[in-house]
């Protein structure tokens, strides 16, 4: 399987950053190794000083395809999910500034957090209408709603299907919203999808 993540899907997040608003979606990839499996603790890497977490709502394919008109692109995915694209944010920026590929900063192992569930789409009223949120140490520090996606997804399942075959099994990160910054060993990060706790992580 292999993991897609969207990068600056939320205008608020891109400012953030100082990144211009895109026009067309914005992807990478993290290999599946990046997965940090159930009940493994999650240390704080060695290659960085500046580890950022990013909340993210997740999407699960379950049917493969590739030129997917958008109209369609409902019929690709069954369920939602909650995840963290860490993100090497030193590495990252010096990547950026050298115009190299970011793998490096985003695709290192225990990068893709993934929550302990997924849930039906139709559990939701409406997958652009679902609320998610990241406390550290107790503290809310992101909050999004999938209403504020700048590409919906469907756009970014049909976009990304042109150039990619999408796979059961693999795994979109849909971007993050407002709020990343740096953690430290020793904070503990709880990710939340309409209220229920998902995420529940120490960095050691
Ligand atoms: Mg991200």
């Amino acid at each position: 399987m292999k993991i897609i993540c969207i990068g600056r899907n939320y205008s608020e997040h891109a400012k953030e950053l100082g990144n211009e608003t895109p026009k067309e979606p914005l992807y990478f990839l993290k290999p599946d190794s990046a997965i940090l499996a159930k009940k493994v603790p999650f240390y704080y890497p060695a290659f960085t000083k500046d580890l950022h977490y990013e909340i993210e709502l997740l999407v699960k394919i379950n049917k493969l395809g590739k030129h997917i008109e958008e109209r369609f692109s409902h019929t690709y995915y069954s369920q939602i999910g909650l995840g963290i694209d860490f993100t090497a944010r030193d590495i990252q920026q010096e990547c950026k500034s050298k115009g190299l590929p970011w793998e490096k900063a985003k695709g290192f192992d225990g990068s893709a957090i993934i929550g302990t569930q997924f849930f039906d789409k139709e559990k939701f009223e409406s997958v652009q209408d679902i609320n998610f949120s990241l406390n550290k140490n107790g503290k809310e520090v992101q909050k999004g709603n999938s209403k504020d996606m700048i590409f919906t997804i469907d756009k970014i399942i049909s976009y990304v299907s042109q150039f990619m075959t999408l796979k059961i099994g693999d795994i979109i990160y849909t971007g993050t919203p407002a709020g990343v910054g740096p953690i430290s060993i020793g904070d503990k990060l709880e990710g939340f999808l309409e209220g229920e706790k998902l995420i529940s992580l120490n960095i050691k």
